[in-house]
């Protein structure tokens, strides 16, 4: 069995970012991830066949904030990302606020180009394509089996996802209820220049998102609707009609479509994040709606925040595990993480609320926002400080 002062269940974005911010701690730490070591994806090349685009792009991007960018730019060097300086959002007739001030309000990274460069910086400490089989507390930490493999950590970071086994096996409570929605996500070419801006339509079937990636044409779409299933079985033809539907035509008709693919949303919060020797980290510990693109931002914001509890143990000569420590990172970022679960819950209701009298409150919300430039800088600072 190998001794280690941290193991990370879990080799996504939020657990290789604590490890690779842990990489100048001078501590042993391994990372396991069930799922084969993920490739770096091609360049990207436009080009469209028939009427599908092949823009080389995989979906799943991420918005993130300006904290969160340095974070990643520090940890693991200069990522690939287009930067956006301004934000529309619609209330489908009704309203529309831009937020855009000329200034940048952060970047869309593609997710496997942003894995595939924290993986080259964690290097040889990550196990591929092993899963967890087992955990048994031990006096100081955990003995952790995983496939054929066995070690005894300080300190186990549970950073395996929503569905999270580390936090089923050792029994930390979590709050959790899903909503009758999937994401529905692809990449796709528009009439118009998307312009760097972020663009986001609440319609009576669900949140439509564009984010705008490098090629000026190209945006990654997010779609949260109940009729997902549908949605996937449409032809390319007629889900284009509905994206211009939904979109108000804003950049025109999609001439090309990338393979679409969905995502089961739900929310989820751990009641408590650590226990002596383990700590929940990243979508683990809380699962939120991506409506306002902030799941990641949390998560990276969780790594930061834990890597420095961790560095601060090392300092004090106490164990990565100790508990006293790792309820300052807990106290630190369960309040943050609450407060924007708790405000995807109001805009998830609020937004979704087709009562003519909720109508009219939202109309007339949006217009006061977008008068105000005092209550825009507040929502701005909120949405993108992480
Ligand atoms: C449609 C959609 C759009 C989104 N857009 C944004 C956005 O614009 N901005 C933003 O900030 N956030 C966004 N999010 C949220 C963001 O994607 C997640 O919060 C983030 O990816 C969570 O990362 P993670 O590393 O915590 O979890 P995951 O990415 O789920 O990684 C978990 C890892 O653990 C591994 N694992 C799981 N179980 C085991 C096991 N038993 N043993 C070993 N390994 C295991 C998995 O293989 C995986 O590699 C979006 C989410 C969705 C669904």
């Amino acid at each position: 069995m190998e001794h280690v002062d941290v193991l990370v269940v879990g080799g996504g974005l939020i657990g290789l970012s604590l490890a690779a911010a842990l990489r100048d701690s001078a501590l042993k730490v391994t990372v396991v991830d069930q799922q084969p070591m993920p490739s770096l994806p091609e360049q990207h090349a436009k080009s469209r066949e028939g009427y599908a685009l092949l823009s080389g792009i995989k979906p799943g991007v991420s918005a993130l904030g300006i904290t969160s960018w340095t974070f990643l730019n520090k940890i693991a060097g200069t990522i690939p990302s287009t930067r956006y300086d301004d934000v529309e959002v619609w209330d489908s007739g009704t309203g529309r606020v831009d937020f855009g001030t000329g200034e940048v309000l952060g970047y869309i990274v593609e997710n496997n180009r942003l894995v595939a460069a924290l993986i080259e910086k964690v290097g040889q400490s990550i196990h591929w394509a092993i899963e967890l089989t087992n955990i048994e507390k031990v006096d100081d930490g955990y003995r952790v089996c995983a496939g054929d493999l066995s070690w005894h950590t300080r300190l186990l970071v549970g950073a395996d996802g929503s569905n999270s086994a580390v936090r089923k096996l050792v029994d930390l409570p979590a709050l959790q209820w899903r909503y009758d929605q999937k994401g529905v996500v692809t990449t796709i070419e528009t009439e118009k220049p998307h312009g760097n801006i972020a663009r986001q339509w609440f319609t009576e079937s669900g949140v439509l998102a564009f984010l705008p990636l490098a090629d000026d044409h190209l945006c990654s779409i997010v779609y949260s609707t109940s009729d997902a299933d549908d949605v996937l079985a449409l032809d390319d033809a007629a889900f284009s009609e509905r994206l211009g539907i939904l979109s108000e035509q804003t950049l025109g008709p999609a001439l090309g479509i990338d393979k679409r693919f969905s995502f089961p949303l739900q929310q989820q919060h751990s009641l408590s994040y650590v226990t002596s020797g383990l700590a929940l980290i990243g979508d683990a510990a809380h699962t939120i709606h991506p409506l306002a693109g902030q799941g990641a931002n949390l998560g990276l914001a969780d790594a930061a925040c834990l890597s420095m509890v961790i560095k601060q143990a090392k300092l004090e000569g106490r164990s990565p595990g100790d508990l006293a420590l790792l309820k300052r990172y807990q106290r630190e970022r369960l309040k943050d993480n609450v407060a924007t679960a708790t405000l995807m819950e109001i805009l998830f209701r609020g937004f979704g609320s087709q009562n003519p009298g909720a109508k009219w409150l939202r109309s007339k919300g949006m217009k006061i926002v977008d008068d105000s430039p005092l209550l825009k800088s507040m929502i701005k600072r909120f949405a993108t400080s992480r």
